[in-house]
């Protein structure tokens, strides 16, 4: 076996183990379309190996010939449909068959021509640069910038780059008059080393992408509350240390406790669900009247938090007021329309970097406390931290 034909068949059983594994990781993504387009098109690849064997050892010249560049092509394109999936910029079908069928019909057109001339590679090798160019651009135009995604941009461009490269490439070596004296020369050799190279660099970006894309989305699942959409308890402290571990944090910040009134009785008069359109209209209600930079969770049950970033007292306050009265006022689905609900709340501001943050939430309790002991919806303010009684004023002296 030469150098050119191993190389071939370490490229085939490449490809066949990147179609196995994407098949696998499909399944887990959130968009297993993308990852079964991409498995489709390294088991189309796949075949480009095989045909160029053909080409090598049996007679069907021709047939083979355009069976490894059809394969190649289809696969490219294949990738980018892919890619339009997962990154949400959906390839037209229309430009997809046009740039196939033009492409074919030129690879028909040029097979004739003597191999290694500059009309003939820039015609076999023109279809691939423009399938990398518009998968690249396809990611570009996401917006997207991970560093999986820009390491996917250059190598799709590095690889359009490597096809510009074979052309030059192809007349300065003059791979062989024919296809099957191709295989034997030292450019074949060079080319398939680069082409595995490639192909495995690709296969295993895409797969990162797909990765880190289902690990984010197991991150975001642990972190959000699925009944209303608000961040759970582990969510709300991930976000608010972020806020916290801020070089510039402007303090303070103001975190507001709630929890609904007499809960149980709407949930043994009305049923459980009943209750649950009111979990999740309170949820809505507190995404559409927080600023924007407010963190807002369901610590569980009925109780929410809203951490107010740079925010003093008397605007937390307002804010807390601001949430009682419109809850006070909404209609519930499931509940009958006379009825309302009421919600009490605790105000609590963290003033500086020296206190943590559980220590506000507790505190924000206490006053929530006092708000149910008080009567109800109503709005209580934490007490001062450093405020004491006399006595343990006298105890300390
Ligand atoms: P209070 O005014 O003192 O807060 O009285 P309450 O009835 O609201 O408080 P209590 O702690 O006695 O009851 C809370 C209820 O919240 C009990 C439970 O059935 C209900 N609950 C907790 N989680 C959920 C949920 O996910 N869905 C529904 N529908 N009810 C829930
Ligand atoms: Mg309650
Ligand atoms: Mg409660």
């Amino acid at each position: 076996m030469n150098g050119a034909l191993f190389l071939l068949t370490v490229n085939f059983l490449i490809a066949q183990l990147f179609c196995a594994f994407f098949l696998v990781i499909a399944r887990r993504s959130r968009v297993p379309a993308a990852g079964r387009w991409f498995a489709a098109a390294f088991a189309v690849a796949s075949f480009s190996a095989i045909f160029e064997v053909a080409i090598r050892y049996a007679d069907y010249d021709r047939f083979a010939s355009f069976g490894a560049f059809s394969s190649l092509l289809g696969a490219l394109l294949m990738i980018r449909v892919g890619l339009g999936r997962l990154y949400a910029v959906p390839s037209s079908v229309m430009t997809m068959t046009a740039i196939l069928g033009a492409s074919l019909t030129l690879n028909l057109l040029i097979y004739d021509l003597p191999r290694g001339t500059l009309y003939h590679s820039l015609g076999y090798q023109l279809p691939f640069i423009v399938a990398e160019l518009i998968s690249a651009a396809a990611i570009y135009r996401s917006g997207r910038r991970e560093t999986a995604d820009i390491t996917l941009i250059a190598l799709l461009l590095f690889t359009a780059l490597h096809f510009v490269s074979k052309i030059y490439f192809a007349i300065i070596f003059v791979g062989g008059r024919t296809a099957e004296t191709y295989l034997s020369s030292t450019y074949a050799l060079v080319s398939q080393s680069l082409g595995a190279v490639l192909v495995v660099s690709t296969g295993l970006t895409l797969l990162a992408v797909i990765v880190v894309e289902i690990m984010d989305d197991a991150k975001a699942s642990s972190e959000i509350d699925p009944l209303s959409g608000l961040f759970n308890r582990r969510g709300f402290n991930d976000r608010v240390n972020q806020i916290l571990a801020r070089p510039i944090a402007a303090y303070p910040h103001c975190v507001v406790l709630c929890d609904l009134d007499h809960f149980k009785t709407v949930n043994d008069t009305y049923g459980h669900a009943a209750g649950d359109e009111v979990i999740v209209a309170l949820g809505r209600m507190l995404k559409e009247q927080a600023p924007p930079e407010a963190i807002c969770a369901r610590f569980g049950g009925e109780e929410f938090a809203v951490f107010l970033p740079s925010t003093g007292e008397t605007t937390g306050y307002l804010f807390a007021q601001g949430l009682r009265t419109t809850f006070s006022s909404l209609v519930f689905a499931g509940l009958p329309e006379h009825l309302r609900l009421t919600a009490s709340f605790g105000v609590c501001v963290l003033a500086s970097a020296t206190v943590p943050i559980s220590d506000a939430i507790d505190r924000a309790d206490g006053a929530l406390y006092d708000a149910k002991k008080g009567g109800r919806n109503r709005v209580n303010r934490a007490r001062h931290p450093t405020a004491i009684s006399f006595e343990e004023w006298q105890a300390r002296a």
